[in-house]
């Protein structure tokens, strides 16, 4: 592939960092690295405590054992999203409960949720989508009517904000990625932010193996002892050390792909009024992170000719996601608010264009490409997504 569909930029100080941390003696984890990480994250959320994980999944389950859930517990959730956010609940016997998307932002439709309440519902878990934020004054007010905790999948959203606020940082607990294809990177690597004073010494405790081993350190116990569950969900200062450099220009890495995702988006007005695609919609009072540019195409043929044309064009790009409502474990393990036809309309017809700090010398070839293709598939009026 001439053109991949991603490819991990370095923005300079992160094998030096690298390097500091082997020089410090302290390979792993919770040294120097990690606590410059929390604060860059706190300042950057304004969350109450950021604690970094191996993965934006960890993040997610260490999220579901601190809500205590119980079998049979429900969690409302989009079924349009990446796989773990629905798994970390169900590791812990819950039962996630999948609402329709919006067709706008292809986030959770925050006017479906109230109904999607039983006697049985902890929590909503929303995702905001390509960095775009849900409604959360809307989320927010269900949630406290209803005595519901809030888990944000922010996974891609780091840096956006809804009516000026952070994503990230609306409820009880988010989750962060720093996957290599999201907007700061550490190959894999994640965050959990506490938002709820009252999570904050239960979190520490579950994410050092259900020890008090935090405390210790700090003096505040004279053993360390295992005192709840937990697991080993802290990464090593090496991985530390490289997300402290990026996290450090993490606004010059958005403002880079800003840069881009507007290119996409000036150059795809033609293509949305020639009827050939739809493009991201961003309401006014969200701003994003540029984490993702997507086309919506008429179906699933257009789509896989769209994709297999660029693909011998030697550009990379990408659809998601299989529904989970429709996956094999989708089906075991979840249930459906009714039927979710914005959900199975989306993943058939979306598609990921490369977006990464260095495509700009390309994106010249792949609009030219993507054009040349669109413009000569035929095409059928658009469906329930407009
Ligand atoms: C990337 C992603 C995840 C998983 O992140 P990892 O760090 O790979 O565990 C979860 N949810 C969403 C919405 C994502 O985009």
């Amino acid at each position: 592939m001439s053109i991949p569909f991603n490819r991990p930029y370095l923005v300079g100080k992160e094998l030096d960092y690298i390097a500091q941390a082997h020089a410090n003696g302290h390979l792993s984890g919770d040294g120097s690295f990690t606590k410059r990480c929390h604060a860059l994250l706190e300042q950057m959320t304004g969350t109450r405590k950021a604690l970094l994980t191996h993965s934006c999944t960890a993040a997610l389950e260490m999220a579901a054992m601190l809500l205590e859930l119980a079998p049979g517990d429900e969690v409302i959730m989009p079924s349009f999203t990446f796989v773990t956010t629905a798994n970390a609940f169900v590791l812990r016997g819950a039962v996630p409960v999948f609402v329709d998307i919006r067709p706008d932002t292809l986030n959770i439709d925050e006017n479906l949720i109230e109904a999607a309440i039983t006697p049985r519902t902890r929590a909503i878990c929303v995702v905001h989508y390509a960095g775009v934020s849900c409604d959360m004054n809307t989320i927010m007010a269900t949630a406290r009517r209803y005595g519901l905790f809030v888990v944000e999948d922010a996974a891609q959203g780091i840096l956006s904000t809804y009516e000026g606020k952070p994503l990230g940082s609306f409820g009880d607990l988010a989750a962060l990625s720093f996957h290599e294809t999201k907007n700061v990177i550490s190959g894999e690597g994640g965050a959990l932010l506490i938002n709820n004073p009252a999570m904050i010494d239960r979190a520490e405790i579950i994410r050092e193996k259900g020890t008090n081993r935090g405390k210790f350190f700090r003096g505040q116990v004279d053993k360390y002892t295992w005192v709840d569950i937990g697991s080993s969900f802290l990464p090593s200062e090496l991985i530390a050390a490289f997300l402290a450099a990026q996290l450090e220009q993490a606004e010059y890495l958005t403002r880079r792909r800003i840069d881009i995702w507007n290119s996409y988006h000036a150059w795809a007005k033609s293509l949305e009024e020639a009827g050939l695609a739809r493009r991201p919609i961003v309401p006014s009072d969200c701003v994003h992170n540029a984490h993702m540019y997507y086309l919506l195409l008429d179906n699933l043929e257009a789509r896989t000719h769209f994709i297999e044309s660029m693909k011998a064009a030697g550009i990379g790009t990408v659809f998601h996601y299989v529904p989970l409502h429709s996956s094999p474990a989708g089906t075991r393990f979840a249930r459906s608010f009714g039927e979710l036809p914005i959900t199975d309309a989306t993943s058939e017809r979306l598609v990921r264009l490369p977006l990464w700090v260095g495509i700009e010398e390309h994106l010249d070839q792949v609009m030219r490409s993507a054009q040349n293709i669109l413009a000569s598939y035929p095409t059928i009026q658009h469906s329930v997504l407009g």
